[in-house]
């Protein structure tokens, strides 16, 4: 890839970027578009080789690796301070990371370790990436917190109970942490996506990518749009940049109108 210029006006000009799960799907689609609008981004993950391979292939000085597994704390203390030592502040850490957990629905199938597992990765590790990141941040008084959470946080279905939990919790945590971070200038927001044919996903479905895609244009409102992992990134965009400066405690459900009222009752 050609080497990018940060000379040019950029949304996130100046700013510096965490992104957890930024290794992969919706979280590496974010690497790339934080980095063309300015940004100097962490990629933060734990698939090691693929982070290195993406940094590579973004080729600038602005793009870096660091192994994190979001639901150990050192982990995530030692990346946030490793940032702040080398370019003296943070101003956005997206809370991208998680799991899906066993893909067997049913309650009856369950088990504790599982759900456990889940809740670890998707509740507690961005529970400790806000943690983190705010105390990083305070001293500036202001910053952009976000999560990922999913279309799983307003609506239930098929989809594992540890899943759909963890992603209605970071709804919790998200306007909770509005109002306790407000008083330093710090917004917090999350998004929810539905339908991106990611590696989890495909894993999920156990499909291929169009045929993923097409299985979830069908399901969506909004006919003949194919939902990529841009169509996330630009709401991660948004809600990073100064642009979203009196926006905070927002859930942005990004579903094309998945959500809102089943197809399949027309
Ligand atoms: P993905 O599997 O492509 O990416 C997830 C990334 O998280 C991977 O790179 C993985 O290595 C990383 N990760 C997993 N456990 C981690 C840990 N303990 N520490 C650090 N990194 C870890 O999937 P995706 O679809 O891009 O998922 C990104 C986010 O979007 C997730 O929060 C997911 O729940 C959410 N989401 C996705 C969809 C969708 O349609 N794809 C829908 C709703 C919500």
């Amino acid at each position: 890839m050609e080497k990018m210029s940060s000379s040019i006006a950029q949304r996130l000009g100046g700013k510096v970027a965490i992104i957890t799960g930024g290794a992969s799907g919706i979280g590496a689609s974010t690497v790339r578009l934080f980095l063309k609008q300015g940004a100097k981004v962490i990629v933060a993950d734990i698939q090691d080789e693929l982070g290195h391979a993406l940094c590579k292939d973004l080729n600038s000085d602005d793009v870096t690796y660091a192994h994190c597994d979001v639901s150990i704390e050192d982990d995530v203390r030692n990346t946030i301070k490793d940032v702040v030592a080398r370019h003296g502040k943070l101003d956005v850490m997206f809370n991208n990371a998680a799991i899906p957990g066993d893909y067997r629905p049913g309650v009856l199938d369950a088990d504790r370790e599982n759900f456990e597992k889940v809740i670890s990765v998707n509740l507690i590790g961005a529970f400790l990436g806000a943690k983190h990141a705010a105390r990083a941040m305070v001293p500036a008084r202001k910053g952009s917190i976000l999560f990922t959470s999913s279309v799983a946080s307003v609506i239930a279905g098929h989809i594992p109970h540890a899943y759909t939990c963890s992603k209605y919790a970071v709804v919790g945590l998200t306007k909770n942490l509005a109002v306790d971070l407000g008083r330093y200038g710090i917004r917090v927001n999350c998004i929810s996506p539905y339908g991106v044919a990611t590696t989890m996903l495909r894993n999920g479905m156990d499909m291929e990518e169009d045929e993923a895609e097409q299985l979830v244009s069908r399901a969506a409102n909004l006919k003949g749009v194919v939902v990529k992992a841009e169509d996330m990134a630009n709401a991660a965009l948004y809600l990073a940049s100064d642009e979203s400066r009196y926006v905070s405690g927002l859930n942005l459900v990004v579903d094309g109108g998945f959500s809102t009222v089943n197809p399949s009752f027309d």
